[in-house]
């Protein structure tokens, strides 16, 4: 149990398929955008979140799957590549090693980490595209758009600076002028010019297709009422998809004038591909298909399959409405999503997180802090932001590392073992625990509002649930004295002995979802293994079992270390936290 996946370890040879009768569990997260590296808001918003739970689940004993990949089609790599002066393939292979490197170093446990730039995701979005042609849900449209001969391409609005009409100011860009912050149509622009080769764009026509959504509108709204009403979707999923539907879903072009992405199969669109919103989503199933022939029987089969999505909250709309209504309109029988976690965002301090301005910390700055993955791990989901936007701040990261990991979890852990080894050679006492029901019945209140908690995808709740159970442990601890007891009352030493061991069990099974290593060390220094977590507490140690030497789990950090932090990657803080 709770092996270590990691990313795309060969899951072609091994990859589970549901199992009659059982729970099976479909886990994505949304598919980072190829050409940028990630930060702590996009680890948390989605790729974290997702692999928390999806351990959450292998340790429940169910049949579950979790994928994503890197998506990689679409305008932002053909310019970059166009830049570098490289090939977008070149481009998404060096970008697509950055991001794997960095989940693994995080310890995300994928079953499956892929890219969309495959044969399979060509064959599978063009046999979606031709069935929705098939039943009539294209309309055609004649636009005109920038274009820059030299360079052959039409430009995406933030493509184009010129002189902004509102307030002069001469590098406004396509969508929006940053200095009086209106927004622009590109058309506006006073002198535009193309960024990427410094050419006057001309406008060209262009035709494309617009996925219209009146055919099978109903059947969208009769299912999202269901999905919604049985699932768990987070408010914010639910909040952003009613608004959409509120203000009424108009045509949306699913086709672009660019070479880097699958080819649109109809005539008059050969040299044209789809637009990645309409492309991307189709690469979890293709994601999967390129490691397993059976993918349909996770991707085909909603009576047996529940789908859980995880995602930032600008993601939304795409996966409740436009591609479930993609997968609807072909009429095959997709499994669809059931739950949607979608989050707020992370900020660092006030401001966003930003590469080139240096702002915030990126997934290849971690191991430069010699901070250890878990507390990253652990400080990220006490600051998922699920009913709010929140803020990364360095002296709460401190405050909760020193009060919670170093004061709570680790000294209790340590006082536990190091008194064992000390007073019983290691070996845990005879005892009998029916006489501290009242603990054992706090334990159970606080496990059972953990599973809750997880089941319905509150992650940052069921981690605190984890501390409470090590306060529970700490407090009976210091009232009973087992040290005092030792001299006054063997029998009771005993029982305590053996209840604070096996509360240091289940808490370290409690903890594998959030801080995975962390879980293994402390089942190495107890000298046992790895279990499904209980719905209630039981003997999870037995008396005679022999325990390992304590070693401290957590450092505490510093104020020289916030400091020297700060000045590499920029002053976090923030006094007004309300999430
Ligand atoms: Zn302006």
């Amino acid at each position: 149990m709770a092996a270590i996946y990691s990313v795309n370890s060969g899951a072609s040879e091994t990859l589970s398929l549901p199992i009659p009768g059982q729970r099976n569990i479909l886990i994505t997260s949304a598919l980072p955008y190829v050409n940028n590296q990630p930060h702590l808001g996009n680890i948390i918003g989605c790729v974290l979140s997702g692999d928390v739970f999806a351990r959450y689940c292998r340790l429940r004993g169910w049949n579950t799957i979790y994928l994503s990949g890197t998506d990689e089609y679409g305008t932002a790599t053909e310019v970059k590549a166009l830049v570098e002066g490289k090939s977008p393939k070149e481009i998404c292979d060096q970008y697509h090693e950055v991001h794997r490197e960095i989940y693994q170093m995080f310890n995300i446990s994928f079953d499956i980490f892929g890219r969309t730039t495959t044969t399979e995701q060509t064959v599978i979005a063009q046999q979606i595209f031709l069935d929705l042609e098939h039943h009539d849900c294209f309309i055609e449209q004649e636009t005109k758009q920038l274009y820059s001969e030299m360079s052959q391409i039409f430009l995406a609005d933030r493509y184009i600076e010129g002189t902004c009409p509102k307030c002069s100011y001469v590098n406004a860009k396509g969508d929006q002028c940053d200095q009086c912050h209106q927004l622009l149509n590109p058309l506006e622009l006073i002198d535009p010019i193309c960024c990427i080769d410094g050419s006057r764009p001309i406008l060209k026509k262009t035709k494309h297709l617009y996925l219209n959504f009146d055919k099978y509108r109903s059947r969208l709204e009769e299912w999202l009422k269901q999905s919604m009403e049985r699932g768990q979707w987070s408010p914010c999923a639910t909040s952003i998809t009613k608004a959409w539907l509120e203000r009424g879903l108009e045509p949306r072009c699913i086709t672009r004038d660019l070479k880097w992405g699958t080819p649109v199969p109809l005539k008059k669109y050969e040299d044209k591909v789809f637009y990645v919103w309409f492309d991307a989503p189709i690469g979890y199933i293709s994601i999967m298909a390129q490691v397993c022939r059976e993918w349909r029987q996770w991707w085909q089969n909603p009576d047996q399959v529940e789908l859980y999505q995880f995602m930032g909250k600008d993601n939304v709309a795409f996966h409740s409405i436009v591609f479930p209504y993609t997968l609807l309109a072909t009429e095959a029988n997709w499994t669809m999503v059931n739950h949607i976690s979608a989050t707020h965002y992370l900020q660092y301090g006030t401001q966003k997180f930003s590469k080139s301005r240096g702002i915030g910390i990126f997934g290849s700055d971690i191991a430069s802090t010699l901070i250890p993955v878990d507390v990253w791990r652990f400080y990220l989901i006490m600051m998922r932001p699920e009913n709010a936007d929140t803020s990364f701040d360095w002296n709460d990261f401190q405050s909760k590392n020193n009060t919670e990991l170093v004061n709570n979890i680790g000294n209790y852990i340590n006082r536990v073992i190091s008194f064992v080894t000390k007073q019983f050679d290691g070996i845990l006492p005879e005892a009998n625990l029916v006489t501290e029901t009242e603990v054992i019945q706090s334990i159970n209140t606080v496990l059972s509002t953990f599973h809750d908690n997880m089941n319905s995808l509150k992650l940052r709740d069921a981690l605190r649930n984890c501390l409470s159970i090590s306060s529970i442990g700490n407090k009976y601890w210091q009232l009973q004295q087992p040290w005092k007891l030792l001299k006054t009352n063997m029998e009771k030493c005993q029982t305590v002995i053996l209840l604070c061991a096996n509360i240091i069990k289940l808490l370290a099974t409690m903890l594998e979802p959030f801080m995975p290593k962390t879980s293994d060390l402390i089942l190495s220094q107890l000298q046992d293994q790895h279990i499904l977590i209980p719905e209630q507490f039981n003997l999870l140690l037995s008396p005679g079992h022999k325990i390992g030497v304590a070693t401290p789990l957590f450092q505490k950090i510093t104020n020289e270390m916030i400091v020297e932090y700060e000045m590499k990657f920029g002053v976090a803080c923030n006094n007004s936290q309300t999430d």
